[in-house]
């Protein structure tokens, strides 16, 4: 890994309402972005993916599988160089949290608009000083609000344009087919580029994306690539991206416990602080009462 580059870190369970396949086809566009003119200028990129799956969900084994093959083929290519670089984060769980988080400049909470219920993950990141690549989903939406529409990099469908669109009747090869690299980056997953020793390993997935992209990965494809490429300009401005971690830190304070856990208690549980206060576990045994 170097330094220099944009650390893009995606981790959460892998589901396809998260979209991590999404983001597994921006990578792929930046790959064939670098292939396909190797002098071009680009904002290098390490790409970490992490979290497990449900042993039974085929699905997203696949995503997994796709993300790993993707990373063989881009990670040992000498006219990526450094690049691009993508890493699948084995073994996901809290104590690599605590590590990935706090080191990520860029926080992956790309969800189909209306699937997310809050998320906990966006939060983490943004306390962390990360910048968030989002759609208008769960928690995003607060944490918009908090810190400004102009400190986070929100892009793709909303809640309406989503039942908008279902209700217009969705196909994914209406998008595949306006979209040159969208075409590319699905051509390449069902002709088996980047699992050349067994082409069809991916069919499912290929097949999942054309006729059951249940989760619009394709319709809010164009919208993520373009909000990337912002992502990417806005990195070089080194005073504009401290700027824009700073006030995500200083604007996160809603999502703190104690906020959340008093409004529970107040509007929903309909309980009452009493006077007495616990000792918090720094401050010895006993407490203090006043
Ligand atoms: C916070 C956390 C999650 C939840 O992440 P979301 O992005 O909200 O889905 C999952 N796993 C671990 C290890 C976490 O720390």
């Amino acid at each position: 890994m170097i330094t220099n580059s944009i650390y893009d870190v995606h981790v959460k369970r892998i589901h396809e309402y998260k979209r991590q396949l999404l983001n597994a086809l921006h990578v792929i566009t930046l790959y064939n972005r670098i292939k396909a003119d190797p002098t071009a200028k680009i904002v290098p990129r390490t790409v970490m993916f992490g979290g497990k799956a449900a042993p039974g969900y085929h699905m997203a084994k696949q995503i997994i599988k796709l993300i790993n093959s993707v990373a063989t083929v881009v990670n040992n290519d000498p006219i990526v160089g450094d690049k691009l670089k993508i890493v699948y984060l084995e073994n996901y769980r809290v104590s690599m949290a605590e590590k990935i988080i706090p080191a990520a400049d860029l926080s992956e909470q790309i969800s189909t608009a209306g699937t997310e219920a809050s998320g906990t993950g966006n939060m983490k990141f943004m306390l962390n000083g990360a910048l968030t690549i989002g759609t208008l989903d769960g928690a995003n939406v607060e944490m918009m609000e908090e810190c400004g529409k102009e400190n986070i990099f929100i892009f793709g469908m909303t809640v309406d344009d989503v039942t908008e669109l279902q209700k217009r009747g969705y196909n994914a090869n209406d998008f595949i087919a306006k979209n040159a690299e969208l075409a590319q980056c699905i051509d390449q997953i069902e002709t088996g580029y980047f699992t050349q020793d067994s082409p069809d390993l991916l069919k499912d997935l290929a097949n999942s994306i054309r006729h059951h992209d249940r989760f619009l990965v394709c319709a809010d494809y164009e919208a993520f690539i373009k909000k990337q490429d912002e992502v990417s300009q806005t990195f070089l401005d080194r005073q504009k991206w401290i700027k824009m971690c700073l006030h995500n830190i200083a604007s996160c304070g809603k999502f703190s416990t104690d906020r959340t856990i008093s409004e529970y208690a107040t509007q929903i549980w309909g309980v009452e602080p009493n006077s007495i206060r616990l000792a918090a576990p720094y401050e010895g045994a006993e407490g203090t009462n006043e």
